[in-house]
């Protein structure tokens, strides 16, 4: 039942919450598919470069792209990494290696500067574009092995983030 209303909620695959928990692989930070770039607010930029220690303008040259108007994070140096297979979902999962390209703070499969890292990053995995049953189960469970792993996030937080990360994407898209 919805609070605001008093009618009752829409029916959502998960309603009864999501178990998930990061186990720090690293996946998420590595480019795959449409998932590929970081990309990055104003707001992102200041954090990070605070944590830092140097100017936005500094950090910003030093560790951010500008495409079609448009701040995403420069990728490091290509890595091997694991990939679903086609018969990704099978028992056991099936993977190959492949090279990819990491986020540049990524190392060793750590986020280097995680406590002021960017919305999309702290919202992932539950954006507006994942949370269909079927871009759940082909985009991030497969990929994601915090998938299943830890505590159960409730419908309420997962509607939070996924209205954050909304809100964020609108900045994004405006060049704010
Ligand atoms: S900023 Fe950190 S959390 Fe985000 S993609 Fe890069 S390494 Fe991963």
């Amino acid at each position: 039942m919805s609070k605001a209303t008093g009618k009752p909620a829409k029916d959502v695959w998960y309603k009864d919450g999501i178990q998930f928990e990061c186990q720090g692989s690293g996946q998420c930070c590595v480019s795959h598919g449409e998932y590929g770039f970081v990309y990055v607010t104003s707001a992102d930029r200041k954090r990070m470069a605070k944590l830092r220690g140097i100017p936005t303008s500094e950090f910003t040259k030093k560790f951010c792209l500008k495409e079609e108007g448009l701040f995403r994070l420069k990728d490091g140096d290509p890595i091997p990494v694991s990939v679903p297979t086609s018969k990704a979902g099978a028992s056991p999962a099936a993977f190959k290696t492949e090279l990819a390209k990491p986020c540049v703070f990524l190392e060793k499969k750590r986020c280097t500067i995680y406590s002021a890292r960017p919305a999309q990053c702290r919202t992932w995995p539950f954006w507006p574009e994942t949370m269909s049953a079927k871009a759940w189960t082909k985009d991030v469970a497969k990929f994601c092995p915090g998938v299943g792993k830890g505590r159960v996030w409730s419908r309420e937080e997962i509607d939070a983030l996924v209205k954050e990360q909304t809100a964020w994407e609108s900045d994004v898209a405006h060049g704010l």
